[in-house]
């Protein structure tokens, strides 16, 4: 007997709203996909198809919708972190289930939706923010599900739906994750594929997804590569971009925090965040009190002999011709501290944390971006000079650069030079996130193209409703 599967799903639709479980929606053909898909235009168009019923829905339910996400992120953060760990053998378990609790936990909702108003002599006019509909999202091995969930939550916020391609060596958790969203988001509200996700990622899904009509917005969380591509996609794109973090450490600075801030940013989850401190300048008078505060600190210091040996092991060379340039090796990328320990010829304790050691400017560990938890010291004469080598090794980026100060000229100072969207003083990177400072969190911070830490009002289009000469309720209006 021939089965129509869309006749049922309607029926089941209709059966569940009657019993109160779900409210009557519009049913797509892709209604029971729960997200997942290999084909780049049926994950386009189910997408359509869910924002057209998002369109139709309150704030009240996008917040219910978004409720759900951070929900199965909090839950379930043990069981996808380790998931996620064990696809992508980078970073630290630990951390990979704190970032997807703090993300469920603190991503901007619907609370960040706001409209202006313009009340005068002429009448009204409301700016209220709209969605773009569908978005393409790229995300990277080095986050997959954390950004995912904070890209959901903020974009549905703004009542988008979205099309992500994963990192292919992130992609099964990112594809159990919006299975898991999409199944309790259509059970509780009866709407399907508000996330679709194209399960076997390659380039050209990238590519197809760059390109699709269907396609309304870009925003890519990455490295050089696709943030070159997403700006070459002729749409507007939203580009999380790659950083090189420099730190600069005064002499006026209280270097025991200094260390334990150095230490808790440049360790956390093996060195992997974009923002995490990568390279740090320090004033030659306070050199070697700094290195020693870094052993109190629990950081494990390299000899030169051991970093020459682990830089040989741990950096290789990429690209051809005039191309070439030096890369950090998979053998170490986001691998613990124990492990770079032996690429270096030396055994420490399994839970150390960091290694740290001397270098000079031109070192590829002061140049890359390493995403390794092992950080190299450069001594400088002065803070100009700090400030000067952090600007070059930051190499125009404008991502994060940080300070440890207490001289409010020098933070001043740098602050202006850096021109950095994000520049932190006196604390570990994650501080500008809020995780120990003020604000808010998303783990896409466009630097590029300008939109600095992404909030649901980034995915939206502002829209004006101008009303002449009436509803002004103060004094006259112009006859
Ligand atoms: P990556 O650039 O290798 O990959 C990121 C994503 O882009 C992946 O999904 C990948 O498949 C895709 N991709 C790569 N080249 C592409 C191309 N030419 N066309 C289309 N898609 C392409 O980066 P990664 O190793 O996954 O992540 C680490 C990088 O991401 C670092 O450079 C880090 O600084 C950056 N990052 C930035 C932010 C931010 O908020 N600015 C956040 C996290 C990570």
């Amino acid at each position: 007997m021939q089965i129509n599967e869309e006749l049922i799903r309607n029926v089941v639709a209709e059966v569940l709203a009657q019993v109160g479980r779900a409210p009557v929606t519009a049913t797509s053909r892709f209604t029971g996909r729960h997200g997942v898909f290999t084909c780049v235009d049926e994950a386009v168009a189910a997408a359509r198809d869910a924002f057209e019923q998002l369109q139709e829905r309150t704030l009240e339910d996008r917040k219910g919708i978004i409720e759900i996400i951070r929900r199965i992120a909090i839950d379930q953060c043990v069981e996808l972190g380790t998931m996620e760990m064990n696809e992508t053998k980078i970073g630290r378990l630990e951390h990979k289930i704190e970032k997807l609790k703090t993300l469920g936990e603190r991503t901007p909702g619907v609370e960040f939706m706001r409209s202006e108003v313009f009340s005068g002599d002429h009448g009204l006019a409301v700016i209220e923010h709209a969605p773009f509909g569908v978005i393409g999202a790229i995300t990277p091995v080095t986050h997959s599900l954390p950004t995912l969930t904070g890209n959901a939550v903020s974009m549905i916020a703004g009542g988008n739906t979205i099309v992500v391609n994963p990192h292919p060596s992130g992609k099964k958790v990112a594809t159990e994750g919006v299975r898991r969203f999409n199944r309790e988001i259509y059970r509780q509200f009866g709407i399907d594929n508000l996330i679709a996700i194209i399960a076997e990622p390659t380039l050209d899904s990238a590519a197809a997804i760059f390109k699709h009509r269907g396609i309304a917005l870009i925003c890519v969380t990455g490295g050089p590569a696709v943030a070159r591509a997403a700006l070459n996609s002729g749409k507007r794109a939203v580009v999380a971009g790659p950083g090189n973090p420099p730190v600069v450490v005064d002499e006026s600075a209280d270097l025991d925090r200094a260390a334990r801030s150095i230490v808790r940013g440049a360790s956390y989850d093996n060195n992997l965040l974009c923002i995490a401190e990568k390279e740090v300048f320090v004033v030659e008078s306070v050199f070697d009190k700094l290195m020693q505060a870094m052993e109190r600190a629990g950081a494990v210091r390299l000899t030169t002999r051991e970093i020459e040996q682990f830089t040989r092991n741990a950096i290789v060379q990429v690209g051809e011709g005039d191309h070439k340039h030096d890369a950090p090796s998979k053998d170490f990328l986001g691998k613990d501290a124990a492990v770079l320990a032996r690429g270096a010829g030396r055994v420490v304790p399994e839970q150390t944390e960091l290694l740290f050691g001397e270098t000079d400017f031109a070192h590829p560990f002061v140049q890359i971006e390493q995403m390794m938890p092992f950080v190299p010291f450069v001594r400088v004469r002065d803070v100009e000079e700090g400030i000067a080598r952090a600007k070059e090794a930051e190499h125009g980026y404008r991502h994060t650069s940080l300070i440890h100060s207490n001289n409010v000229r020098n933070m001043t100072r740098m602050g202006q030079i850096m021109d950095t969207t994000l520049f932190v003083k006196n604390g570990p990177c994650m501080a500008a996130l809020g995780l120990g400072g003020e604000g808010y969190l998303s783990f896409s911070i466009a630097g590029p193209t300008g939109e600095g830490v992404t909030t649901p009002l980034t995915f939206t289009r502002e829209r004006r409703c101008s009303m002449i000469e009436d509803l002004r309720i103060l004094g006259r209006t112009r006859a």
